[in-house]
């Protein structure tokens, strides 16, 4: 642009050059259209006429010269992409945005190799709903109407109600998927396989926030059934998990614990793994971490499944899936996983 006026500038300055030095002086806005000079020329008297028209001649020779210069030298510009931003400070000529690869938010990467310690044990990944209905978020689980356990899922429900009456849900847990996942691979119990199943998802909860409580977090279900499952396979599987993930032997322990969905149910703890028992600011100088909920499935989700408790027995499992990657990576702050800060993103290329 800012070449194109340099040039408009040279020719009004040759324009007002040549006008001055001619015999007759037409006003620079009229030499600006050439034609109009030229439909002069019958109003002349007739001695002056060739006089004009030849320096008409050389003037509008100048310019056509003008021309074809600037054509020239446009043909020589280098393109330019008129989608790239353009600095209105410095009014320089558009150029490209420095290119910037981006990364994966820790929570997804996380939950991929998480996902990956699971498939190598056979478990099949399916992921959880971010709405859901009361059934699956309560009924299904054995929280009969009115059971106090429900009151520790404040979550989000919508204003719209569904065929029930109930108000829609934003999951509290992952759980919600048990019944749906039981059903589904109930054919497998049939064909003498297990159900293997692990349920990612982000899951809802209306707390205050702050540095450990954040509204919107993710966990990863687990469900495994089959003939003459006990809670040793429970503990098995899941201490194998950590292992994996914090890539060293740990040990492990349970205490009992109360979920309406699961019976018998406990709190599983892992030895600290930064410590290693010596104790540390992330065990709270206990040695060991509280890691996640789990137990036996409670015979009556899986007769709401269609399953018979008498043939098959089954574990489940929670586990809130930042809280392991807070600790693995020393995230002192939950609520930076979703606040979109690149200066905390950018350290997980
Ligand atoms: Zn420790």
């Amino acid at each position: 642009m800012g070449y194109e006026i340099k040039k408009v500038a040279d020719v009004a300055d040759v324009l007002k050059k040549r006008l001055k030095t001619m015999e007759h002086k037409p006003s620079i806005l009229r030499a600006i259209e050439l034609k109009a000079l030229a439909d002069e020329i019958p109003l002349l008297k007739p001695e002056k006429r060739a006089a004009f028209g030849k320096e008409l001649n050389k003037l509008k020779a100048e310019l056509q010269k003008m021309v074809e210069v600037a054509e020239e030298e446009t043909t020589k510009l280098e393109p330019i992409d008129v989608t790239a931003p353009f600095d209105v400070n410095t009014r320089k000529r558009p150029r490209p945005l420095s290119s910037e690869l981006g990364s994966q938010n820790p929570i997804m990467a996380d939950q991929d190799e998480l996902i990956n310690i699971f498939a190598r044990m056979g478990f099949t990944a399916i992921e959880s709903r971010q709405i859901d209905d009361d059934y699956h978020m309560f009924g299904s689980l054995n929280f009969p109407e009115g059971h106090p356990a429900r009151d520790d899922y404040d979550s989000f429900v919508t204003a719209e109600k569904d065929k029930n009456g109930k108000p829609f849900i934003a999951p509290a847990h992952t759980s919600t998927m048990q019944n749906r996942v039981l059903k589904q691979f109930k054919p497998n119990l049939e064909k003498g396989q297990a159900i293997a199943v692990v349920i990612p998802g982000r899951v809802f909860r209306n707390e205050d926030l702050d540095p450990r409580h954040e509204h919107t977090f993710q966990q990863i279900e687990g469900v495994y059934v089959d003939k003459g499952i006990h809670a040793g396979h429970l503990i098995a599987t899941l201490k194998t998990f950590l292992q994996e993930y914090y890539g060293q032997e740990l040990d492990v322990k349970t205490q009992p614990f109360y979920f309406p969905f699961t019976e018998p149910s406990f709190e599983f703890a892992m030895s600290c793994p930064f410590c290693r028992k010596k104790g540390c600011n992330v065990c709270s100088y206990s040695g060991w971490i509280e890691i996640l909920g789990c137990g036996m499935i409670h015979p009556n989700v899986l007769k709401e499944a269609g399953i018979d408790p008498n043939v098959f027995t089954g574990f489940a499992w929670g586990v809130g899936t930042m809280r392991l990657t807070m600790m693995k990576y020393g995230i002192e702050d939950i609520r930076h996983f979703n606040s979109g800060k690149l200066e905390f993103l950018r350290q997980f290329k």
